[in-house]
């Protein structure tokens, strides 16, 4: 069953959304893109005359009842985009009588699912290294199906729209799905389009394929570089991490940010590639800093030869040229990560250069996915997001799945 060809009339539908939202001090939403991405799935039901049973998370409140973290902060403005008003469940483990009260085209939002331990899944206050670890662990899971079970009981269907959370097999992303059967689960809108932009990325590649990745280190980045070696045609590997590569071939670096427990690594990635025929595109000069600050003064420098009490913070203007020549023409293309300190305004030139050759890209037909954090702050703080095809919601999952790995939320509902 799909969330499309699935008609939701006199249905109770629960469906697992990520509303993690920022709020500020005042529990005002600062930036509601999450909630937006959850409306196309919420809407359809609801037009299709269901009543609806919105779950989330918010923060880490480890297990503990958080008044920081209460969704009931955000009742008001989820019904603002629904159109309707919102009930709230103050409990979401004490929510039947709320949730089978509920007529057509009604709406209830429980309270944090993570205001419960058994939402994650993890024994609290014991320490792994404790003898009654693994017994206090039997049980928790035990109680964590018991959890499940009883979000279950509130509704006919069970939908999974949050794929910021399909890397984790909590209660209410994977384990719940195991009281539905087929024809009573199935992934959102948001999921469907995530889980069609990694296909893209992963199987259904049209070549020339070039993958972007930037950020601090090469360490947090291996599984998913090794896993696009099999698949990429052009590797552009740049930020922080082109200074463990600059060191590993001999070069300089001074202050920069370097893996010095990675050099090998990075001199296997460069044997890899060679030895699949990637054509990898790294670094070759650099804009060294005098300090980690925007008013540092700067000289452009090869990227092994930075002097003494400098430090690279962005790509050079050879190493744009380099990029955009790799970006030029490709079919496909995958950007996570900087090439510099994006934040600094002074250090946003190589990540702008790879930015605007996306965009020319993808204006000549290439499908672009960028995420993974970083990169999407960057592209939103270049006000080119509507240049790209997809941005994803995802951190942790997006990454996670092109690193190949089955995410559970997914598995759970598409076993
Ligand atoms: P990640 O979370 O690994 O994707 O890393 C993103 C972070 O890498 C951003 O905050 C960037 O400021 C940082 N970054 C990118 N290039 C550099 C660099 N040359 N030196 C230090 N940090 C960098």
């Amino acid at each position: 069953m799909t969330i499309d060809t699935c008609n939701f009339e006199g249905k109770k539908v629960i469906v697992r959304v990520d509303f993690n939202v920022p709020l500020d001090e005042n529990g005002k939403i600062t930036d509601d893109t999450r909630i937006r991405g959850a409306l196309p799935t919420l809407k359809k039901i609801l037009a299709d005359g269901g009543s609806l049973i919105i779950m989330s998370h918010m923060g880490k409140p480890k297990g503990k009842v958080n008044p920081k973290f209460s969704l009931g902060q955000i009742t008001e403005a989820v019904g603002e985009h629904l159109g309707v008003t919102v009930q709230f469940a103050p409990d979401c483990a004490k929510a039947a009588e709320a949730a089978a009260a509920l007529k057509p085209g009604e709406v209830l939002l429980l309270e944090n699912l993570r205001f419960y331990p058994e939402e994650e899944g993890k024994p609290v206050g014991i320490d792994k290294a404790d003898p009654a670890y693994e017994e206090a662990k039997n049980a928790m899971k035990a109680s964590q199906k018991e959890f499940a079970k009883t979000l279950a009981s509130y509704a006919d269907i069970y939908v999974n729209d949050a794929f910021g959370t399909a890397h984790r097999k909590h209660a209410s992303t994977a384990v719940i799905a195991d009281s539905f059967d087929a024809d009573h689960k199935m992934l959102g809108y948001l999921m469907e389009k995530e889980v069609q932009a990694v296909d893209n990325i992963l199987s259904n590649i049209k070549r020339p394929f070039t993958a972007i990745m930037g950020g601090s280190k090469v360490s947090t980045k291996i599984g998913i570089i090794e896993n696009l070696m099999d698949k990429v045609d052009n590797l552009i590997l740049c930020g922080g991490m082109t200074y463990t590569f600059a060191k590993a071939q001999g070069g300089h670096v001074g202050l920069s940010i370097c893996e010095d427990d990675k050099l090998d690594l990075a001199l296997d990635i460069i044997a890899k590639a060679k030895a699949k025929g990637v054509k990898l595109v790294l670094g070759v000069d650099c804009i060294a800093a005098d300090s980690f600050s925007n008013e540092a003064n700067t000289q452009v420098v090869p990227s092994g030869e930075i002097p003494e009490g400098w430090e690279g913070l962005d790509a050079g203007p050879e190493t744009r040229k380099l990029f955009a020549d790799a970006i030029e023409g490709a079919k496909t293309i995958l950007w996570n990560g900087p090439a510099g300190v994006f934040e600094f305004d002074n250090f946003t030139g190589g990540s702008r250069a790879i930015a605007d050759a996306i965009a020319k890209a993808t204006a000549e037909g290439a499908f672009s996915l960028i995420g993974g954090g970083d990169s999407v702050a960057c592209i939103n703080k270049f006000g080119m997001a509507d240049q790209v095809s997809y941005i994803s919601t995802g951190g942790g999952a997006l990454l996670e799945a092109i690193e190949g790995k089955i995410l559970p939320g997914i598995a759970a509902i598409k076993g």
